[in-house]
């Protein structure tokens, strides 16, 4: 008992970091509050009115009317099995636009589903070529186009219409991975055509990591009750979740209760703020560490016009590289307790991924940072 609560205690009073990477990002107090309350039952009335509404959130965040809205009980990849799970069975042509890590995600999760995958590829901080996504649409005439709305590994915002068009020309279902967008960008699936869409948690929504917001159209929903042979995962079956997320509320799997009480509060946030405000509050953020960061050197990877507000990513002055960045890092975490991402693939060692994320996505989060490379680099 004692060591139990001296372990709790050590852990309690650890010093706060500042999250920005790629995600985590930091989490409202209100939300960890509404974590810490008492468990109640997954059939409970009380619960299933938090879950009406989460689900009432979701849609107005992702810009749709899709009934099949749901927080997943899995991170943003397991939304993505999800979305490729229901909607792809072997032997089905698949279109992806792959310029960063989870394109390429993309493709390994539609290729192990016996997806036939045609990937179409842009350079790492650029976004993908419409004429060369649209080519390869009217070329292969595939069951599902995929891609990313925000690259978290470049850092690159990426158009959805022109794509997602050309998509709905040949009949094939869209999927777009919005882990990183939603509730720091417009999402507008309805208007964009898009058929599913996943997300994460602990990005712009500042929950903890754990459940991923999803969102399936009618037409996804039939496709999915309309396979030749069931989705492979019982797990992530929509035909079986329906039932729970759905209308009757009856048992598939029991709900993560405590992560669904954050989400409920994190959305109430969002909500209480507006997404718009929200919005300008990432792009203002971004705008003055951009700023910032050019006195000491760093230049953005990306183009103006395709940079994410969320994360940022920047190419490495000499002194950086020279000291070591991860080392650099390292100090930052150690001794000002504050959490940059490194590159990954091809950029490790040439860029930082520095995210401004839902709560963090405000300007003294910045100053703290520029102040700490100040210490460390001068
Ligand atoms: C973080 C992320 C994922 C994966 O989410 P996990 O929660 O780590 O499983 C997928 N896509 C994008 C764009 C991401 O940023």
């Amino acid at each position: 008992m004692t060591t139990t609560t001296r372990t709790l205690n050590q852990t309690l009073n650890r010093t706060p970091k500042l999250l920005l990477g790629p995600g985590p990002s930091n989490v409202h107090p209100d939300v960890l509050a509404a974590m810490a309350q008492p468990m109640i039952g997954h059939l409970d009335p009380a619960f299933l009115k938090i879950l009406d509404r989460v689900q009432a959130r979701l849609r107005t965040l992702f810009g749709t009317d899709n009934a099949m809205t749901l927080p997943l009980s899995t991170t943003g990849s397991g939304g993505m099995e999800a979305c490729f799970g229901n909607l792809v069975e072997p032997g089905d042509a698949v279109v992806i636009g792959v310029n960063g890590v989870f394109g390429n995600r993309m493709c390994d999760v539609a290729s192990r589903l016996g997806g036939e995958v045609t990937r179409v590829d842009a350079d790492w901080g650029r976004i993908l070529d419409d004429d060369a996504m649209s080519d390869a649409i009217a070329r292969v005439r595939p069951r599902v186009v995929a891609f990313v709305h925000a690259e978290t590994s470049t850092g690159v915002h990426q158009p959805v219409e022109n794509i997602s068009r050309a998509a709905r020309d040949v009949g094939a279902f869209v999927i777009l991975d919005c882990v990183t967008s939603l509730a720091g960008l417009p999402v507008r699936l309805d208007e964009w055509g898009v058929d599913a869409a996943y997300s994460g948690t602990q990005k712009c929504l500042s929950c903890p990591p754990g459940l991923s917001p999803a969102t399936f159209s009618p037409r996804a929903v039939e496709r999915a009750g309309d396979r030749s042979a069931p989705c492979t995962s019982w797990y992530l079956d929509i035909n079986l979740l329906a039932g729970y997320f759905g209308g009757e509320r009856v048992y598939h799997h029991t709900a993560p209760i405590s992560a669904i009480f954050a989400l409920d509060e994190a959305l109430r946030l969002v909500e209480e703020e507006g997404l718009e405000t929200r919005a300008a509050r990432h792009r203002d953020a971004a705008e003055a560490l951009i700023a910032g960061l050019a006195e000491f050197g760093f230049e953005p990877l990306v183009d103006a016009a395709h940079r994410l507000p969320m994360l940022t990513s920047v190419r490495l002055p000499e002194s950086v590289k020279k000291a070591g960045e991860g080392a650099v890092r390292r100090k930052l975490l150690d001794d000002h307790e504050i959490e940059v991402g490194g590159g990954l693939g091809a950029l490790a060692g040439e860029i930082w991924r520095i995210g401004l994320m839902g709560e963090n996505a405000r300007r003294e989060n910045v100053a703290r940072l520029l102040e700490a490379l100040s210490k460390e680099l001068r």
